[in-house]
């Protein structure tokens, strides 16, 4: 393939570029951002907050990746005096050991499950009601949806292996996502990329080149005139804080009566804030209807259990709703292979989290870009014979 143009340098955008560029392809990358990254980006600091992901799953296809091309580390080892401070909350109290080897057990020996069955029914079927609340509310912390029991059961099956995987899948990048977004970026320049930012693209570029639109879905149906281009994701608050140091706060505090997740992240990685501060940040999906300080209020709850004293140590605060921004969610009898297509025809191709690709969250991302370059390369390997043959006959 000889050119390409990507809109969007987000993680997504910035994996399609490199997998084309070492298939020696001339690339042209379009953020509208004054910086790359799109939700990968890092805060500037004092408090070096994400504004999406923090956990990088060791399980993904993502991850080998990055390591093959030396791009992953370095990693915030969580130490493991800090590991034994995981809390689950329940009824109103919090507890150290979880509730979790029943449920691991029951889903280890567990068939696929089914895709057309709620994860409520499946899960209740085969554990009791109980353990599939339980499970569901874990489920949270790797899909961001306020009724994980209301979903595919096939879809959440998945997500909770992954979360509730022994050891751990994940890590965490040291100074942030952002961190991960610069060496990507480096390593697209090595590669001759060029790398257009506060460079926004109100329509398809005219010159018949292959396009991969790799911006967030909404924006995508934006740019291509095409509504229907949509898939239903999560709606979260969340709360940053950074608080005065206390010996002995939790590392993470996981609601199990419904999904609500609060981690304090200097436990991995002590860089993202100043020396005597912690950062912590409580995620809490809440439904089309709730208010934002309904998530609020339930993370307080949380940190009131977990955090004693946070109130007077806190030093720093943000909210927001993370609306539509977590990834794909799957409804029962649909499953990624039902999503808008990578490929939409005429040397177009859609990439993110809401398309037709397997993984988890930005594994959606990743696996649709080196899928998209792969559908590109190919339509171009094609239509280079087809010439030749035309060639051939003319001559
Ligand atoms: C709160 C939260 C927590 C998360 N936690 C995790 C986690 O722990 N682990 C994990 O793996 N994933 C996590 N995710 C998901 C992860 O953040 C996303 O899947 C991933 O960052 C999406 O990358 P992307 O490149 O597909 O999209 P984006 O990051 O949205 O990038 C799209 C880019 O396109 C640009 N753009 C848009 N329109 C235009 C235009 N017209 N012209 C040019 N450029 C344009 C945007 O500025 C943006 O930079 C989380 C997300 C959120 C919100």
């Amino acid at each position: 393939m000889r050119k390409l143009t990507i809109i969007g340098g987000g993680f997504a955008g910035l994996t399609a570029a490199i997998t084309a560029a070492e298939a020696g392809t001339r690339v042209t990358v379009h953020e509208a951002h004054r910086t790359l990254g799109g939700r990968a980006r890092t805060a500037e600091g004092p408090y070096l907050t994400n504004e999406g992901p923090h956990a990088l799953y060791s399980g993904g296809p993502h991850w080998t990746w990055l390591k093959q091309r030396g791009l992953l580390g370095p990693l915030a080892p969580l130490p493991a005096a800090e590991a034994a401070r995981f809390r689950f909350h329940r009824a109103g109290a919090l507890h150290r050991v979880p509730p979790l080897g029943l449920l691991r057990q029951a889903l280890r020996t567990a068939e696929q499950a089914p895709v057309d069955v709620d994860f409520r029914t499946w899960a209740t079927g085969l554990a009791g009601e109980r353990t599939a609340r339980v499970a569901a509310a874990y489920s949270g912390v790797a899909l961001f949806h306020h009724d994980p029991g209301s979903l595919s059961a096939r879809f959440v099956q998945e997500r909770l292996h992954r979360a509730a995987s022994l050891p751990p899948e994940a890590h965490f990048v040291r100074g942030g996502w952002g961190q991960l977004i610069d060496r990507m970026a480096a390593r697209a320049w090595e590669l001759g990329v060029r790398i257009e930012t506060s460079s926004r693209v109100d329509d398809l570029p005219l010159d018949g080149g292959p396009v991969i639109v790799a911006t967030a879905l909404p924006a995508a149906a934006r740019l291509l005139g095409d509504p229907s281009l949509a898939w239903e994701s999560g709606r979260t608050v969340l709360l940053d804080l950074a608080l005065r140091t206390r010996k002995g706060d939790p590392f993470v505090v996981s609601d199990l009566d419904a999904p609500g997740w609060v981690e304090r992240f200097t436990a991995q990685d002590p860089s993202l804030a100043p020396a005597g501060q912690q950062l912590i940040q409580a995620q809490l999906p809440i439904g089309p209807d709730a208010s934002k300080a309904e998530g609020v209020a339930h993370a307080e709850r949380l940190l009131d259990l977990g955090f004693p004293g946070w109130r007077e140590r806190t030093v720093w605060r943000r909210e927001a709703v993370s609306q539509g921004r977590t990834g794909a969610v799957d409804r029962p009898g649909t499953t990624w292979r039902d999503r808008p297509a990578v490929d939409r025809g005429d040397g177009v191709y859609l990439v993110g989290d809401q398309v037709a690709a397997p993984g988890v969250l930005s594994e959606v991302s990743f696996t649709s870009a080196v899928e998209a370059v792969s559908l590109a390369l190919r339509a171009d390997l094609v239509g280079r014979h087809h010439q030749h043959g035309l060639d051939l006959k003319r001559a």
